[in-house]
């Protein structure tokens, strides 16, 4: 067994990973999804010149002398409420009362706002009047939302591989978009493994500890995009194994995802499992925590294995299975965050990639980190401590006080 890098291992992991397939679904489901095709404006944005004010759409030509001690009569023709379209032609000398995102009449080029008017006056139902005294000047285009000046149809707005936000699909309303094509939610199995593991809720008994990787990587895959099933806890046996396994082929599961029985031991059943009907690599990876790595495939389903030690299992977690997830999930932006900080006591490293747990914060505009809790890999309270994984990058062994380095915020 060689000596895998961090990259090289992640590297091997992402090339056996394409997006899943797509669905069409409505917009009001999209929030959060991926989506799989480009999307082209087919109206202009705005769809039509509108008024960004309450007030008075004009010519600016006939206002420029107006002032509060000299103003400008003009008359007003119309009136223009929301969701009217005009049909007048805006003479000289002439007004429309007009509110906030209605149309502009033709002939008119600005609006003057109703506090610059003799008629500051918006409550409902106030009809408009015969004539408005124009206290300012305006220039030509002042207060004028034009057709299309954010966005002109044809234009390419959301790309392929985006994750939705919240205004992402208020602009998709906008375009008359009611239905997007998006990539499918990735399907991962979940399971842990080992003699030793009872649940949560069930009484404690002498060499027992409670399972917690499934519930910590559960929710790690959630938050990465994937639905997660879990198939509970593997017993340290062939044939317990191998039922786990059978239940996430029959699930059709795009990615199964065990905890433990990675490291070298003799009641570790998931190798013979997995080599029964497929194939699976163990790797060693220049890491710390989380040395070893399982990767194969049962009946064409591709597996990692995580270690089984808590901390290890969150690492291995973030280091591989994250943008394992991210690129089934089709998206092109890792929700990773990576930030530098400055290093606050010296650290001392094997050589490893080191992914220690930390506390970032901010002092006078820096961003720096420490160290949380001691860092044995069962120790997942240092994790539940820490705020970001500060990381030691290969072949560094002492990082003095002081220094910068990445971290990743949690
Ligand atoms: P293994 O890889 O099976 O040798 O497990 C390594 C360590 O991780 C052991 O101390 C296990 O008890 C622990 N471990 C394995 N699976 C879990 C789990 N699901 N929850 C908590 N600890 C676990
Ligand atoms: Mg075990």
């Amino acid at each position: 067994m060689s000596l895998l890098s961090v990259e090289e291992a992640r590297e091997r992991i992402l090339s056996h990973f394409q997006p899943v397939q797509t669905e069409t679904i409505p917009l009001t489901e999209s929030s959060n999804r991926v989506l799989a095709l480009e999307i082209r404006a087919a109206d202009d944005l705005p769809l039509f010149d509108n008024s960004s004010m309450d007030g008075f759409a004009i010519r600016a030509a006939d206002v420029t002398d107006a002032t509060p001690g000299s103003p400008r009569h003009l008359r007003v023709v119309t009136d223009i409420p929301a969701g009217s379209s005009p049909t007048i032609f805006l003479a000289p000398g002439q007004a429309a009362r007009i509110m906030t995102g209605a149309q502009m009449p033709e002939g008119a080029d600005s609006v003057i706002p109703v506090e610059d008017t003799d008629f500051d006056n918006r409550n409902a139902g106030t009809a408009a009047p015969d004539q408005v005294q124009i206290r300012k000047s305006v220039k030509s285009g002042e207060n004028v939302r034009l057709r299309g000046m954010d966005i002109l149809a044809g234009r390419v707005v959301l790309d392929a591989g985006r994750k939705l936000r919240p205004q992402d699909l208020g602009l998709l309303a906008m375009l008359g978009v009611a239905h997007v094509t998006v990539y499918k939610i990735p399907r991962i199995a979940l399971l842990s493994s080992g003699d030793e593991l009872i649940p949560v809720d069930a009484p404690l008994e002498r060499g027992k500890i409670r399972d917690s990787n499934s519930y910590t990587i559960a929710a790690l895959g959630e938050s990465a995009g994937a639905e997660v099933l879990r198939l509970g806890v593997a017993k340290d046996n062939f044939e317990s194994v191998k039922a786990l396994f059978e239940k996430a082929v029959y699930l059709r599961v795009d990615l199964i995802l065990s905890s433990a029985g990675v490291s070298v031991g003799a009641f570790d059943y998931v190798k013979e499992v997995i080599e029964s009907n497929g194939k699976m690599d163990f790797w060693r990876v220049n890491m710390r925590p989380g040395k070893p790595l399982a990767f194969g495939e049962y009946r064409d389903i591709p597996l990692i294995g995580l270690p089984g030690n808590p901390v290890s299992a969150y690492v291995g977690f973030e280091v591989f299975v994250r943008p394992t997830i991210e690129r089934l999930t089709g998206s092109l932006s890792g929700s990773r965050r990576t930030v530098r900080v400055k290093n606050e006591e010296e650290i001392n490293s094997d050589g490893r990639e080191s992914y220690l747990r930390g506390e970032v914060r901010e002092e006078n505009g820096v961003l720096v980190a420490r160290l949380t809790g001691h860092q044995g890999s069962g120790n997942l309270h240092s994790l539940v401590q820490a705020n970001a994984l500060l990381i030691i990058p290969a072949g560094v062994k002492c990082v003095p006080a002081g220094q910068e380095i990445n971290a990743w915020l949690l």
